[in-house]
């Protein structure tokens, strides 16, 4: 068992952020339309099979050729853009959701939730506000897993089962909190294959980046070559950047923007 997971985040031609909220714009994660397609084709052509997190980590017979696609934050092309296109390729995927932003401008509202859930995609949780986790108390982390949990399983009837980081750093106590709140697994923003030794609350996944054409995803898929080390190599180094500096020192000011109050 060796499964890529892929985190998506916005599906847009557009390169005007100014609409979205200030703590969740995608800048160097929007995927091009075109090459999301060429994306889709890529793995449809590849014979690859889309599965669900709860199916990666059950360890369940599963084809040889899994990939779980996943989008972070909850941006609104991922119901009009993405939705049409991977239900035509017949792929499904899980959507993380920070909280918050629900119905923000230019972020999914509830409706377009629920149309992803009953056309068969998942949901998941991406925190409350979108905020760095580093440097905050367990009582806090705890509260960010719980409270994001318990609004979204009530306003969609679901379990609420994953856990995505925002901003991809993973405090020491996470894990632990995740399991304890009821979470099955947590998704890092570390590169790498998911085998059947990999932690369900330490996912690794490969994030897809905004200069990433057919070769990038073609490289990663096939888990070898030049491109897929040099692309393995950067998201290393950007991961050790997160676990050293915690972000903190590159954006001093991250935290103190705000998420909107509800
Ligand atoms: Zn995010």
């Amino acid at each position: 068992m060796n499964i890529p997971i892929l985190m998506y985040h916005s599906v847009s031609d557009s390169d005007d952020y100014r609409e979205l909220p200030s703590a969740c714009r995608p800048i160097g994660y929007r995927t091009g339309v075109e090459v999301f397609e060429d994306h889709l084709s890529i793995l449809k052509r590849d014979g690859w099979t889309t599965i669900s997190l709860e199916e990666l980590i059950s360890r369940q017979e599963i084809p040889e050729k899994s990939v779980v696609i996943t989008f972070d934050d909850g941006y609104a092309d991922n119901h009009h853009t993405v939705l049409p296109r991977l239900q035509g390729y017949g792929f499904s995927a899980i959507f993380f959701i920070s909280v918050s932003y629900l119905g923000k401008p230019g972020m999914m509202g509830v409706e377009e939730v629920n149309e992803l859930l009953r056309s068969g995609m998942e949901i998941g949780s991406h925190g409350m506000g979108h905020e760095l986790l580093s440097g905050r108390d367990e009582s806090e982390l705890d509260q960010e897993l719980k409270e994001s949990k318990r609004r979204l399983s009530e306003q969609f009837s679901i379990a609420t089962d994953f856990f995505s980081l925002p901003r991809g750093y993973l405090p020491p106590p996470l894990p632990r909190l995740a399991r304890n709140a009821g979470y099955r697994g947590l998704c890092t923003s570390s590169p790498g294959f998911n085998t059947e030794r990999t932690d369900p609350f330490a996912l690794r996944r490969f994030p897809v980046r905004s200069n990433w054409g057919r070769e990038e995803l073609e490289a990663i898929l096939a888990g070898k070559g030049k491109l897929y080390k040099r692309l393995l190599l950067f998201e290393n180094i950007r991961a050790f950047l997160r676990r050293r500096y915690r972000y903190k020192h590159l954006f001093p000011n991250y935290n103190k923007i705000k998420p909107p109050r509800h």
